[in-house]
């Protein structure tokens, strides 16, 4: 793809979506809203991500080279102005942040795959062709919120000797070295449970599937579902917290408490985020 046709393509592409009552008519569109203030940093959802998905645990050698394989990864910050040397961790006043692919609606990894193999789905994902992929890795470097994660390493043949291969989730391709993964919003969750909605001739319901994150965070700080509906939890979080899909900026008073990363990007997010409160004089 030549730089013209990249640039006439991205911005082609930034002008048509996201708009105006998009999912107006659509069946679904995913979306997530994560509170910050229930989230407590235990990691489950990490792990459950792990089981679920076929990740391999790379080890401390790999994983202080950057070939870390964590789609969903808990960032920490310790409040605003606070430095903090690494060995005088204070005791309390974490802050803990969830981040994963945001499956933005206007993607920049999307745009810049030379063999499309990331592109959008008609309910709102983007989504990652394992086998498409020729491990360029130039959607990588143009994620801002680098969540995107390499294989440098022919996993499959050492991350599960025999028996714990028998824990890989027959569901989930265990991809090999070369190519590029992430999170996919448990895509093989959402299928099945479209697939089977399909057949009874209905549209899945608001609870009748969440990712594996969701399922195991000890606080329900994760909500997923599907936005199209209106009647679901995540629409009307984010009906609450007056969020606008196509808006690029968001009206902010001290009882909304939503917001996206990177706003000012246009990427535009299909991951809420619900501000911590924070009792200073506590
Ligand atoms: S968060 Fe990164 S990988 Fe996910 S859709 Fe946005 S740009 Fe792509
Ligand atoms: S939605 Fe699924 S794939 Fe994405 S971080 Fe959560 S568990 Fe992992």
């Amino acid at each position: 793809m030549s730089l013209n046709n990249l640039i006439k393509n991205w911005t082609s592409f930034r002008s048509r979506r996201p708009y105006l009552d998009q999912y107006k008519n659509a069946d679904y569109k995913w979306a997530m809203v994560i509170d910050l203030d229930a989230c407590t940093g235990c990691n489950a959802c990490t792990t459950a991500c792990y089981a679920e998905n076929n990740l391999p645990v790379v080890g401390k050698e790999r994983y202080e080279k950057g070939h870390a394989m964590h789609w969903l990864r808990i960032e920490r910050y310790w409040g605003e102005g606070e430095s903090v040397p690494v060995d005088m961790v204070p005791d309390r006043g974490a802050q803990f942040l969830p981040m994963m692919c945001q499956q933005c609606e206007a993607a920049p990894c999307e745009v810049v795959c030379p063999v499309g193999a990331t592109h959008h789905s008609a309910d709102g994902l983007n989504t990652q062709v394992y086998n498409r992929c020729v491990g360029s890795r130039y959607c990588s470097a143009n994620c801002p919120y680098k969540v995107r994660y390499f294989n440098w390493w022919q996993y499959a043949d050492t991350a599960w000797p025999n028996p714990l291969e028998l824990q890989l989730n027959p569901d989930v391709s265990v991809r090999s070295k070369g190519v590029m993964e992430k999170c996919t919003f448990c895509v093989q969750r959402l299928r099945e449970s479209m697939d089977h909605a399909k057949t009874d001739g209905r549209l899945v319901r608001d609870g009748e599937v969440t990712t594996a994150c969701a399922q195991a965070c000890p606080t329900s700080a994760i909500t997923f579902g599907n936005l199209a509906n209106p009647q679901s939890q995540v629409a009307k979080k984010w009906k609450n917290q007056q969020i606008a899909l196509e808006k690029d900026e968001q009206k902010k008073d001290e009882n909304l408490r939503g917001y996206r990363i990177f706003e000012e990007f246009r990427t535009y997010p299909s991951v809420v985020y619900l501000e911590r409160v924070r009792d200073l004089e506590a």
